[in-house]
């Protein structure tokens, strides 16, 4: 089985059927990425 990551919250957005176990990296839609810019 394989699973969907968000590439920014690195957290499991979905699963999807496959033969191997794989990883697949997307955006679950969160605002987390603009979180990534903190201020300094
Ligand atoms: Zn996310």
């Amino acid at each position: 089985m394989g699973t969907i990551v968000c590439q920014t919250c690195n957290s499991t957005i979905d699963y999807f059927e496959d033969e191997k176990v794989s990883v697949l990296y997307a955006k679950c839609g969160c605002s987390c990425d603009q979180n990534d810019k903190t201020e300094k």
